[in-house]
């Protein structure tokens, strides 16, 4: 018997840019007596399904994004004769679906972490359950990764996790849904062991694949203060020094390693954790700027935003700090207008941000917006290609519509062809070069022009396209660019690299140091 943990993905580049961490972690979950999992990364390559053998156990993650590509590969893994089980946000908000359309022997609900090793006895008994229920995991009880199962040349960049849940509720997110309100901060020092272990891998380039970075503002503090909640006010504090403790352990390590992280735009109002941010270098952050008008972000209830010139004060900030910003904006807002696409191109240009995505208003499940939604059509649901609109996911790439919620001024194709144009004019070749004064010598300009066409390659050619010629192009190009950049990001292995002497010390003194030697032995 062999366990097998596939991330599906209908489009494969050969290198992938961040690892799904999830495929190493559930590794580090399974019980050691079942020996290593064999992983399958889609978004590398496609599965090769022979080797899926009768009474395997195959575990299939599923999101929006893959769910439909994973309900095949899961039929195909049980009509090999093998244990078929499925989680992710999408198996747990849809658990009906995989076992219907995706050849289900077992559902799991929330996170896998603790559940998994049951999951997979009782496969091996024969007698799974249909349903296992994860909840949500104890910071205490997060897993490390196993990542002596990656492949050595797979990723640009590897991933470690500090934080799940975020305190907001953003209409559009399902983070704060499904992960929680209440953040979940992981201890620093098996956090610290995992970067270790992957610079001595060679990985340099590190995402804290956060939900959110920052989880306490200076805001939340001082309002906990004026409550006169003292018992909120010393956890907060905590918290925040937590997160101080851990830059300042990250400052420690090699001065070749990078990191980036996911944040929101309220960290820029606080200049001591920016300073702290730059002395670990933690040179990136994904934004969620969304909207460039008032009216625009109170539709998504992300009016903790700012707008305007203050938007551009804001988003300057981070980068007069040191850190880059990717900033991330949704178009097809009911508010948007025609002359809202140029508005947002100029001010990311105007804000220097760094890198910036462009994604078109998508109603995805677990949020508020796609509640309304659901709602919004009073039980006369249309269909495309036999599904209901509203799964959307299970309607076949080439017919599945760009938009869903109709816009009051603009068509489905007018936003598509208008989203797709601002991404070209962001990434034009005289935008890239330009941006890429951010970097100093010639080569890492190259590679900063290089890793921008990649990224639009791969999320607005291959994504927002209808064509399906043009995906297929984008896809090639995507895989031929990202076989070069990868060796842009891979740095020479150091085996003997120790814990810092502040991470160690720390450790030490919360009895969780372990022997360097034991960390092969993950998982266990
Ligand atoms: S979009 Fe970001 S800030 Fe908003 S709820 Fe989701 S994770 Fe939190």
């Amino acid at each position: 018997m062999r366990v097998h943990l596939v991330n599906p993905s209908d489009m494969s580049f050969g290198v992938g840019v961040i690892t799904p961490r999830w495929l190493y972690v559930l590794a580090g979950c399974t019980p050691r007596q079942y020996g290593d999992p064999h992983i399958v990364d889609e978004t590398l390559e496609q599965i090769d399904i022979s080797e899926i053998q009768s009474g395997d156990v195959v575990g299939i993650g599923i999101h929006t994004g893959n769910a439909l590509r994973g309900l095949a590969v899961g039929r195909m893994a049980r009509e090999r004769g093998a244990w078929v089980v499925y989680g992710g946000i999408h198996a747990t908000l849809f658990p009906e679906e995989p076992r219907k359309l995706g050849g289900a022997h077992v559902v799991v609900k929330g996170d896998g972490d603790n559940v998994w090793g049951q999951v997979i006895a009782d496969c091996v008994a024969g007698n799974p359950l249909e349903e296992y229920d994860g909840g949500r995991v104890e910071a205490t009880d997060f897993h490390k990764a196993r990542w002596d199962l990656m492949p050595t040349k797979g990723y640009m960049w590897a991933s470690v996790q500090t934080v799940r849940g975020c305190p907001k509720h953003c209409s559009f997110c399902s983070v704060w849904r499904t992960d929680g309100q209440k953040p979940r901060q992981r201890a620093n020092f098996p956090v610290m062991e995992e970067i270790v272990e992957l610079r001595r891998l060679g990985y340099r380039f590190l995402a804290l694949a956060d939900d959110n970075f920052y989880p306490v503002t200076i805001t939340d503090i001082a309002l906990a203060e004026k409550q006169g909640n003292e018992a909120r006010v010393a956890e907060l504090t905590r918290l925040r020094q937590e997160r101080f403790d851990f830059m300042e352990q990250l400052a420690e390590l090699p001065k070749d390693m990078v990191f980036f992280t996911q944040i929101t735009m309220e960290a820029a109002e606080d200049i001591e954790f920016l300073d702290a941010m730059r002395k670990a270098r933690i040179k990136g952050a994904l934004v969620g700027v969304e909207a460039v008008t008032e009216a625009g972000l109170k539709a998504v209830f992300k009016d903790f935003n700012l707008a305007g010139d203050g938007l551009v004060t804001r988003l300057k900030t981070f980068r007069e700090h040191g850190v880059h910003v990717l900033g991330s904006f949704i178009f097809g807002l009911p508010t948007d207008r025609e002359e809202t696409f140029q508005a947002t191109f100029e001010l990311a240009s105007k804000a220097d941000l760094t890198f910036a995505q462009f994604v078109m208003m998508t109603p995805f499940p677990g949020t508020v917006d796609f509640q309304r939604w659901e709602k919004s059509f009073d039980g006369q649901i249309p269909e495309v290609a036999g599904v209901p609109i509203t799964r959307y996911w299970r309607i076949p790439a080439e017919v599945r519509p760009k938009m869903f919620t109709p816009h009051p001024t603009m068509s489905a194709d007018e936003i598509r062809e208008r989203t797709q144009g601002v991404w070209d004019q962001f990434y034009s070749w005289p935008e890239v070069w330009k941006r890429s004064n951010c970097v100093k010598s010639l080569k890492a300009r190259l590679a900063f022009v290089l890793i921008s066409k990649l990224y639009r390659q791969m999320y607005a050619n291959t994504g927002i396209s209808t064509d399906s010629a043009r995906r297929e192009k984008a896809n090639k190009m995507a895989r031929l660019i990202a076989r070069y950049t990868r060796s842009l990001f891979r740095a020479k292995e150091m085996p003997t690299l120790q814990m810092p002497p502040l991470a160690a010390r720390a450790g030490a003194e919360h009895g969780s140091l372990v022997p360097s030697s034991s960390l092969v032995s993950l998982g266990d």
